[in-house]
This record gives structure tokens, C-alpha cells and sequence, in this order.
């Protein structure tokens, strides 16, 4: 074929290709437009899943006649004029490329009034250029109408999924716009059903719980942080809200949702050892940053960003979601009305908010030095380090603390019940040392590497292959976990050198070690350094840990309890699984007939 240059249709289609890949993508596109006309209210309207009817209506600014077809041409926008505005860019479109890409690959029609105008307008145009201008009638704003999407690009109609999931995407897009944008009102129709009517609210919380769903109300915590040049403000759910998807995570910035990995990461980092893994929490955060300090011409569909200082935000975003968790009292409170609850499957309520919730003086953390890097995939002790040097928070703003003065019940060997502030305590043994042991090796680890006993005779460990090629791949971590370890042939490993901690708690070491040599081959490639270590430290936790069956003298379920006041997220295990559940007294009142 000679070389030609490209009709401007074939173009058009072409790149239509990148931005609209499936109805909800034309919805976003749409929508967005109609946010950035100033737009207080917006109505979608789907049939068959999108592909045979879409219409977007707004009450925005409108378009006069005279610029109707311009709208629908490629590269033509009224967002920016220079490469300068691109640096500062505050609407949700720029690039010019939507109305044209859609225009290329439907049967669009668009009829639009401005405020000032006596009439409307409308134009059409079938999967090419737009014909004339025709008088219309109708308010002013915009409706937008896509008809047969993709009706000339069977390949990609081939791609689309059955209507409901096409639906469901609508639906989502919608919700997320929605989210961000509280002070206009979005009604969803798909068919003839109205899925979605969202009045337009002042407090951009109050829409944000009206989209999660108003019964986790009680169980989303306000997040408000500063740190050097961004605002990070939002709820994030309770640990017991963690659902099975990261459906309900959500992060805007500037009010654009985005998906970022590394804020995807910190987020997972703020709630390691709070939920179970495999729970996604439930958290939905804006980023308010100045726009010059991000990029977010980097996808054609605007959902990645590169940030000047992607660590600085990690870091900001970790630290405002822990900040929030540890100031609130997490125990879940045993609901006595559904039985065979189960943590990890968010049937336990959460006791409300208390202490430090709202904002009072001092409890917002301390703004941390901002601009450190990401975590990196070699060894990043300095990270979990400056997780570290973090003051822990005093116990009563983690929550009500134990009386002291009574004798604490051991239960089953398993079991403590015990008496605080808010009712009666039960907490799992295991778990609770588990964690408080946890939480001391992380310190200690912090400060250098874990202390070893030399052994004055060498320990061999017979082992197979695969934790030999292991202890090659994990030699700094293990080191730093206190042992000295050597391959000596291909089937055997020498211990000059074990931690003292896993002799003080009678663990066998050698023993330990084949475990976290087979734990660590096996997560080592989809776990970066930081976390695998915090795992191994967690296994010696969790092996260290009395057991359930072991019945403790009163003098060691003092200090157990003492040193669950002293630690931070003393209420889950390392794994997530709660270390302590609560029947508020409210609870038994009522049980008994006591309610005044
Ligand atoms: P972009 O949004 O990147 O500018 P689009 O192709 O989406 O590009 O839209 C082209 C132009 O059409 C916009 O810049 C805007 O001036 C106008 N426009 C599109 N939709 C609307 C609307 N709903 N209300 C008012 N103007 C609109
Ligand atoms: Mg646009």
C-alpha cells in the first residue's frame, strides 16, 4: 500500500479506539462535560446497556449555534488555549477529543441552549461529520444523545459484555462522578428504572454515605490531614466493613477519580494487620493538590497521574489513614442478634467513634517529614523505620481502658473476660499476645537487627532445594532477623547464630526458619521487602504466642493486659482477626430487661 494520509473520520474512529472502549466510557466523557459547563443537575439515561441509547442531560451553560459543530470536531475545546493551561488545568476535559470520537463511531445527536439564548439548537451527525444547525425547543443545557454505539465498528462491538455488566459499569461511573461531585444532582435511568436519584447535598460526606449505603454510617471514620502542600480529606471504613472487592475503595484527585498503585499500596499499608488478607477496606479519599505539582495528561482517559513527588504522596496518604484508625477505639462489639458472626465477614457492629474522633486539639498527628521515597523493592528498613518513630498514641485515645483492680477470668484456656469502660471484654489470648509480640519486634527491628545467640556448635538443618535457592534470595532479611545462616551443599544449612527471641520463647529455630524460608519463596514475588519482613515477623509472633490451651497464672494475664494498653492496634492480631471483642453494657441492660 502506498503511504496516504488518514481521512479525518478514519482518525477520529481511530482514536476513538483509546477513549471509548464501552458505553461507560461515553458516559464518563459526557457527564464530565457537563460538570465542566457548570452543570447542578445531570441525568442519565441507558438502554440496552448503553450500546443502544445513551442520553446525557444537563442544566449547564449550553453551546450557541454557531459553535455546535466545532464541539463535535477533533482537537477543538474551550478548556484550554496554550500548553501553559495545560500545567493548571481544573476542568475534567482538555484534550477536545471526546464529542469527535463519539461522534465517529455513533449516531449522535446534540441539542443545546444557552442560558441567554431565546432558542435551542440541534445537530446530527451519523458516525461522521455533523449536518446543519436545526432550530429545536427545549430548556436550557445540553442533551447529548448516543444512539447504535460502535454501529460502525462491529470489531469492538464484539468486545462488548452483556447488558447488565455494561450496565453495571454505567452505574459505576456514575456513582464515582457522583461522589466527587456533591453539589450537583444526578438522577441514573437504565431502561425504565431509576436506579440512582441524588439530590445535591453542601456536606460532601453526607453524598459519599449516601452512595456506600447509609447503614455503614457508624462505621466510617473521618479522615482530614495536612501534610506539605495536600489536603487529604474522606472516610475510611472500619476494619469490619472490609469487603471482598476493592469496590469500595475510591480515590479522587482534585476531584478526579484515579488509580494509582502506589496510593493503592499505602492504602493496603495503613490497614496491614487491621483487616484479614484478602478484604479490601472500604475507603474513599480526595487529594486536594495544587495542579501543577501532578500530571494528569498521562492516559488518554485521565485515570493515571504521575505525581512530582509520587513518595511524598504514598507517604501523606499512609499517614492520614493511620492517623485516623489509631485514633479511633476499634473493638467490634459482639452483636448478640446475629449468631455465628464472623469477623472477616463484617457482621460485628463497631463500638461509635470515640475519644480523639472529630478533630479535637491534638489529635491530629504529627505532619511527618515529607518526601522521602517509595518503597522500593530492595530492603526498605528506613521505611518501616519512620513507621516506627512515630508516637504512638496515649492508650485512652485507643480505647477505654481494663479495670485493674479485679481478678481476671481465664476461660476455657483461651478466653480472658474482663471489665472496661464500655462493658465486658472478651479477649482471645493468642491473638492479643500475638500482637502485642508483634508489635515489639517491629520496634525492636527498627533500632537494628534482631538480637542473636551464637551457637558454640553449629546447627546443620537438612533442607531441599528450594530453600537453599531462598536463603540466597532472602540472605539480608534473614540476617536481619537474627540468624546466621549458611548453605553448606545443596541439601543442608548451617545456624551459627539463631534469635534469641525464638529461644526465650521455645521455639525451635532451625525449625522456624525452613517455614519462613518456604513462606518467603513463595510470597517473595508478589510481596515487595517490607512486607514479606513484617510477615516473618508475624510468623515469630504468632509461634512466640501463648496458645490457646494455656492456662496463665493471674500474674501473667495482668501483664498480657498491661501490654495490650501500651500498643498500638492492640485490637486486631497481625492477621487482622480482632483480638478482643465487646458486649457493651447497653447490651446487657437490654438483654435483662434493664433499659431505662
Ligand atoms: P473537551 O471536554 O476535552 O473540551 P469534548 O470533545 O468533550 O472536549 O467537548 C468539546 C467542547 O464542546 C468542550 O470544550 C465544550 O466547549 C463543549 N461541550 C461539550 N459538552 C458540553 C456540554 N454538556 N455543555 C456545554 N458545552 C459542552
Ligand atoms: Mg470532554
Amino acid at each position: 500500500m502506498p503511504i496516504r494520509q488518514l481521512p479525518p473520520e478514519l482518525v477520529n474512529q481511530i482514536a476513538a479506539g483509546e477513549v471509548i472502549e464501552r458505553p461507560a466510557n461515553v458516559v464518563k466523557e459526557l457527564v464530565e462535560n457537563a460538570l465542566d459547563a457548570g452543570a447542578n443537575r445531570i441525568e442519565v439515561h441507558s438502554e440496552g446497556g448503553g450500546s443502544q441509547l445513551l442520553r446525557i442531560t444537563d442544566d449547564g451553560a449550553g453551546i450557541t449555534r454557531d459553535e455546535l459543530s466545532l464541539a463535535l470536531a477533533a482537537h477543538a475545546t474551550s478548556k484550554i488555549a496554550s500548553i501553559d493551561d495545560l500545567e493548571s488545568v481544573g476542568t475534567m476535559g482538555f484534550r477536545g477529543e471526546a464529542l469527535a470520537s463519539i461522534a465517529s463511531v455513533s449516531m449522535l445527536r446534540l441539542r443545546s441552549r444557552r442560558h441567554d439564548a431565546d432558542e435551542a439548537w440541534v445537530i446530527e451527525a451519523e458516525g461522521g461529520p455533523a449536518g446543519e444547525p436545526q432550530p429545536a425547543s427545549g430548556p436550557p443545557g445540553t442533551s447529548l444523545e448516543v444512539r447504535s454505539l460502535f454501529f460502525n465498528v462491529p470489531a469492538r462491538r464484539k468486545f462488548l459484555k452483556t447488558d447488565p455488566t455494561e450496565q453495571a459499569r454505567i452505574s459505576e461511573i456514575v456513582q464515582t462522578i457522583a461522589m466527587a461531585n456533591p453539589g450537583c444532582a444526578f438522577t441514573l435511568r437504565l431502561g425504565d428504572r431509576t436506579t440512582l436519584d441524588l439530590p445535591a447535598v453542601d456536606d460532601p460526606r453526607s453524598r459519599v454515605v449516601a452512595l456506600l449505603g447509609k447503614e455503614l454510617s457508624d462505621e466510617l471514620l473521618e479522615v482530614d490531614f495536612e501534610a506539605a502542600g495536600a489536603t487529604i480529606w474522606g472516610l475510611a471504613g472500619t476494619p469490619q466493613i472490609a469487603g471482598p472487592t476493592a469496590r469500595r475503595q475510591r480515590v479522587f484527585l482534585n476531584g478526579r477519580p484515579i488509580r494509582d498503585k502506589a496510593i493503592q499500596h499505602a492504602l493496603r499499608e495503613a490497614y496491614r494487620g487491621l483487616v484479614v488478607p484478602g478484604r479490601h477496606p472500604t475507603v474513599v479519599l480526595f487529594i486536594e493538590l495544587d495542579p501543577r505539582l501532578v500530571d494528569v495528561n498521562v492516559s488518554p482517559t485521565k485515570s493515571e497521574v504521575r505525581f512530582r513527588d509520587g513518595g511524598a504522596i504514598h507517604q501523606a496518604v499512609r499517614h492520614a489513614l493511620k492517623d485516623t484508625l489509631r485514633k479511633h477505639d476499634l473493638v467490634p462489639t459482639l452483636d448478640l442478634d446475629r449468631s455465628g458472626a464472623d469477623p472477616s465477614t463484617g457482621s460485628f457492629g463497631t463500638a461509635s467513634p470515640r475519644g480523639g474522633s472529630g478533630g479535637g486539639e491534638g489529635s491530629r498527628g504529627p505532619v511527618r517529614e515529607f518526601g522521602s521515597g517509595m518503597p522500593s523493592p530492595g530492603f526498605e528498613y528506613q521505611a518501616m523505620q519512620s513507621q516506627l518513630d512515630q508516637p504512638v498514641a496515649p492508650a485512652e485515645t485507643l480505647m477505654p481502658s481494663i479495670r485493674k483492680d479485679l481478678r481476671i477470668l481465664q476461660v476455657h484456656a483461651k478466653y480472658l473476660l474482663v471489665e472496661d469502660a464500655e462493658g465486658l471484654l472478651v479477649i482471645d489470648q493468642h491473638a492479643l499476645h500475638e500482637r502485642v509480640m508483634f508489635e515489639q519486634l517491629k520496634a525492636r527491628i527498627g533500632e537494628g537487627d534482631l538480637e542473636r545467640q551464637q551457637l558454640l556448635v553449629p546447627d546443620v538443618v537438612e533442607v531441599d532445594e528450594a530453600a537453599i535457592e531462598s536463603l540466597e534470595g532472602l540472605a539480608a532479611m534473614v540476617a536481619k532477623i537474627g540468624f546466621d545462616a549458611r548453605p553448606i551443599g545443596p541439601r543442608a544449612i548451617s545456624l551459627s547464630a539463631v534469635p534469641s527471641f525464638l529461644l526465650s520463647r521455645n521455639v525451635e529455630p532451625g525449625e522456624f526458619l525452613i517455614e519462613a524460608l518456604a513462606f518467603g519463596s513463595e510470597k517473595g514475588r508478589v510481596d515487595d521487602a517490607e512486607a514479606l519482613l513484617s510477615e516473618v515477623l508475624d510468623m515469630m509472633a504468632c509461634k512466640a504466642a501463648v496458645k490457646a490451651g494455656d492456662r496463665l497464672t493471674q500474674h501473667e494475664l495482668e501483664a498480657l493486659l498491661a501490654q495490650r494498653e501500651s500498643i498500638e492496634r492492640a485490637t486486631n492480631c497481625p492477621h487482622g482477626r480482632p483480638t478482643s471483642l465487646r458486649i457493651p453494657i447497653s447490651e446487657l441492660d437490654r438483654r435483662f430487661g434493664r433499659s431505662s
